[in-house]
């Protein structure tokens, strides 16, 4: 547990242009992750904040997810340093989700007084942190602002519109983010295109990735004769004839190549309550962050809804279909490294599926240069 120092002179001050340091010296940043995207994301900016003298960070996890395989092997594997705070909620409502860790977040803030509140993406941790920051007078930073699905339907979508409106310090991966905040008022000054902290984390692990993991072997998996499919959004879990259509066609797309779904742990809730079994693909438990990525990397498609797994399959040049209505990383549909098809029953979905495996994207460079970690640790204390 955290040694709790008092510091009041630190806290209530004005914003934006905080001071940065308390009369020891030393500038606290707090960090606030709770899911499995935000360990991932969270890595490389705390190996860098590491390497600055007189600087604290202290890790508040909120246990949004909280298992080995959502969580613990996400620290281990990445080098993250053991949360200081653990404040287990997890399994509510989005409400009492976020109220509760507001609650509990408020609580410590008042205690730690840091000089600025670092939270991730677009989870209810997100949203909870730069809002007790906020109303504490705490400067907020917010990694990965900008992103925008323009589905308010989506819990992320409130999540970040509500965070990024709150924040001082947006760090954005693309001139699309810097545009859709512009676009909403944003200050130019608040906004520091730093590039993808995930594309970071790809490059720095897939050495080690490639070296360590053993589950192609176990899996009897040979390069680029499978795909691999994550599916956990709400849209596509939470009502049976979403989740019955999508393991249909996963099931249909399964008899000409294996289908590798390592299966999330709403997904498998909402399997066992619908009474829906996979028959063709390959449903495994969540891997950890390095078997992923050796994984995606391998594989010859990639079928997904989530945010992360877009952008890592673009990370390995590996082709994407994302199963939404939309995405909010626009620039993968427009270089041809993705497509997104909304699941319905309209469509030839098997074939479009397929097809998408022999399309080879544009060669660009579009999330940066694998710096954005030092980037953002650069203007949090320097700022
Ligand atoms: N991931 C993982 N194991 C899995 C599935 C995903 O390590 O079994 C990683 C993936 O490589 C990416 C992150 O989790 O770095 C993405 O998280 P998720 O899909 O849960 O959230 P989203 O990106 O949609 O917010």
């Amino acid at each position: 547990m955290h040694l709790l120092i008092r510091f009041p002179e630190n806290i209530n001050r004005a914003k934006p242009g905080y001071t940065n340091k308390n009369e020891r010296g030393m500038m606290k940043i707090v960090t606030v992750i709770g899911a499995r995207p935000q360990f991932v994301k969270a890595s490389g900016v705390s190996r860098a904040l590491s390497k600055y003298n007189g600087v604290e960070e202290i890790i508040i996890h909120t246990g949004q997810h909280f298992d080995q395989n959502m969580s613990d092997i996400f620290f281990s594997e990445l080098d993250l340093k053991a949360p200081d705070y653990h404040l287990g909620i997890h399994g509510l409502s989005h409400g009492a989700l976020t109220g509760r860790m507001m609650e509990q977040i408020e609580i410590l803030l008042k205690e730690i007084k840091p000089d600025v509140v670092n939270v991730y993406g677009d989870t209810d941790s997100t949203l909870a942190a730069a809002l007790a920051a906020a109303k504490l007078h705490i400067p907020v930073a917010h990694v990965e602002a900008g992103l925008r699905s323009f589905n308010r339907m989506m819990p992320e979508e409130i999540n970040r519109v509500m965070t990024d409106h709150i924040s001082d310090l947006l760090f954005t991966p693309t001139d699309t983010a810097d545009q859709n905040l512009k676009a909403e008022g944003i200050a130019d000054d608040k906004i520091f295109q730093v590039g993808d902290v995930m594309y970071d984390a790809s490059l720095y692990y897939a050495e080690k990735a490639h070296a360590t993991s053993v589950l192609m072997q176990k899996l009897n998996l040979k390069p680029k004769e499978f795909y691999l499919a994550t599916i956990h959004r709400p849209q596509n879990t939470d009502t049976p004839d979403a989740l019955r259509l999508i393991c249909n066609v996963l099931d249909e797309v399964a008899k000409n190549v294996k289908v590798i779904l390592p299966v999330h742990p709403r997904t498998r809730i909402k399997m066992q309550e619908f009474g829906i079994s996979l028959k063709n693909v390959i449903g495994i438990e969540p891997v950890g962050y390095l078997d992923m990525i050796e994984l995606e990397s391998q594989s010859a498609l990639i079928i997904t809804d989530s945010g992360g797994v877009q952008k890592e399959a673009y990370f390995h040049r590996v082709p994407c279909v994302t199963l939404r209505s939309e995405t909010e990383w626009v620039e993968l549909v427009e270089h041809h490294w993705n497509i997104v098809l909304s699941p319905s029953e309209e469509i030839d979905m098997v074939s479009a599926i397929h097809h998408q495996a022999g399309v080879i994207g544009d060669n660009v460079q579009l999330y940066g240069s694998g710096k954005a970690s030092e980037k953002v640790a650069e203007v949090l204390i320097n700022k």
